[in-house]
């Protein structure tokens, strides 16, 4: 079938004015970002409808990019159709006969958004409904519950005629909700966390920690392409790639074991917090989940917020691995994440790590470190890289 148009509805029903012409404007600047390589495209607006007319561009691929652009409730591919009444039945019909499998039952629902127009939509609906059912013997008639819902528009720009409704990535369009720092590990969590932010609105920056030598060049990279698959959910995503190898020797030579990771935890937040005031992110983001690991107790977030006081957000927190590697499979970063690369942490770890550090313990073992200096080192030594998405080509399909 050569679809026309790609309808695109959008939830968030409850946003209201300024909010909502953000929602929408939003909304429209990123579905032209991900169709921006279609060259044919355009986006139009209309009283709480977007459509992507596509002037020969082919609709499945269209709508697979849209598959990614949070905001989006469902989409349709459509027709646009002469609108007297044989037209519209004919065209009902043949979308209906091109569904695979064939539904059983269906229900055809008129939206009559053009009052000029001489036909009630009821009275459409049942001359739509004959007609289907006379043609197609097998089908019945379902209100309730129907296999699949004719759906005619009939507005003064235009009457559209889709059979399909193809669900969304719902959430809030990228870029509404201000920006957030994600501290970004080669694990399965934080990449599932950045995504979890950047579907409420938020605009990601990345922040790693790389300790070369005793990390390798391969393991930056499975970070830098754990960001590019976020980044086509959202546009580009810079990575902040802070070199933690002082630091990590320093705490090494100087803590006692059981406080390593805490004291390095404290050490990420406070330079998290530095670039945060760079980027003007509003928070940081860490794919912690309570109780997941020695190091994610309620003890051990507390020890480590008391060095920072940006607002530090943790999606994950009531998740449980089942669910958090779920959805990293769904957004196609379990498999990267499952490299054996070794990360800065797991280089690292101690054999007993404390489960219940305490603030002023940890604020002791650091007196013997410059911890401003070495923060100061790191920031300053930090290299920004711009993840952007993979071009149309390489791209690959999602679900
Ligand atoms: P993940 O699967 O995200 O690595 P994890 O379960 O391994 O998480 P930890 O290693 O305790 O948990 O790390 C907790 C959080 O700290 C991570 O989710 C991430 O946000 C952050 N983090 C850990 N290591 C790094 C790193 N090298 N660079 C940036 N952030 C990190
Ligand atoms: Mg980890």
């Amino acid at each position: 079938m050569n679809y026309d148009v790609i309808l695109i509805r959008y939830g968030e029903l409850a946003l209201k004015g300024r909010n909502r012409d953000l929602f929408e404007e939003t909304l429209a600047r990123n579905v032209k970002n991900v169709l921006r390589s279609f060259y044919k495209v355009k986006v139009r607006r209309n009283y709480g409808r977007m459509y992507v007319e596509l002037h020969g561009e082919d609709a499945y691929e269209v709508m697979e990019r849209l598959k990614r652009v949070f905001g989006i409730a469902s989409f349709s591919p459509t027709i646009q159709v002469d609108p007297d009444i044989e037209t519209i039945k004919e065209k009902a019909l043949s979308l209906i006969q091109q569904m695979n499998p064939q539904p059983r039952t269906f229900r055809v629902e008129t939206r009559r958004a053009d009052k000029r127009y001489p036909i009630p939509s009821m009275e459409v609906n049942r001359m739509v409904g004959t007609h289907i059912l006379r043609a197609l013997p097998q089908i019945k008639v379902d209100v309730h519950q129907p296999e699949a819902v004719v759906n005619l528009e009939i507005r003064t720009e235009g009457t559209y005629v889709s059979c399909e409704t193809i669900p969304g990535p719902g959430g809030l369009p990228v870029g509404v909700s201000g920006k957030v720092q994600l501290l970004l590990s080669g694990g399965i969590d934080s990449p599932v966390a950045g995504w979890m932010m950047m579907k409420r609105g938020v605009t990601l920056e990345a922040i790693h920690f790389h300790s070369y030598p005793f990390t390798s060049e391969r393991s930056l990279q499975k970070v830098r392409d754990l960001a590019q698959k976020l980044a086509m959910w959202g546009g580009t995503i810079n990575l902040h790639v802070v070199p933690f190898t002082e630091i990590q020797t320093a705490i090494r030579e100087n803590c006692p074991e059981d406080y390593l990771i805490t004291i390095m935890r404290r050490f990420m937040m406070r330079i998290s917090e530095r670039i945060a005031e760079q980027t003007k992110a509003k928070a940081l983001a860490t794919g912690e989940s309570l109780g997941q690991v020695a190091s994610q107790t309620l003890e051990s977030m507390d020890t480590i917020n008391k060095v920072i006081s940006i607002p530090l957000l943790r999606p994950l927190v009531a998740l449980d691995k089942t669910e958090i590697t779920e959805i990293s499979r769904k957004i196609d970063t379990y498999e990267l994440s499952i490299l054996p690369y070794e990360d800065c942490c797991t280089i690292f770890t101690p054999k007993n790590p404390v489960t219940r550090p305490k603030p002023y313990v940890a604020e002791r073992f650091e007196q013997s470190l410059d911890v401003d200096g070495l923060v100061e080192r790191a920031v300053q030594g930090t290299v920004i890289e711009e993840i952007t998405t993979k071009r149309r080509e390489e791209a690959t399909d999602l679900f």
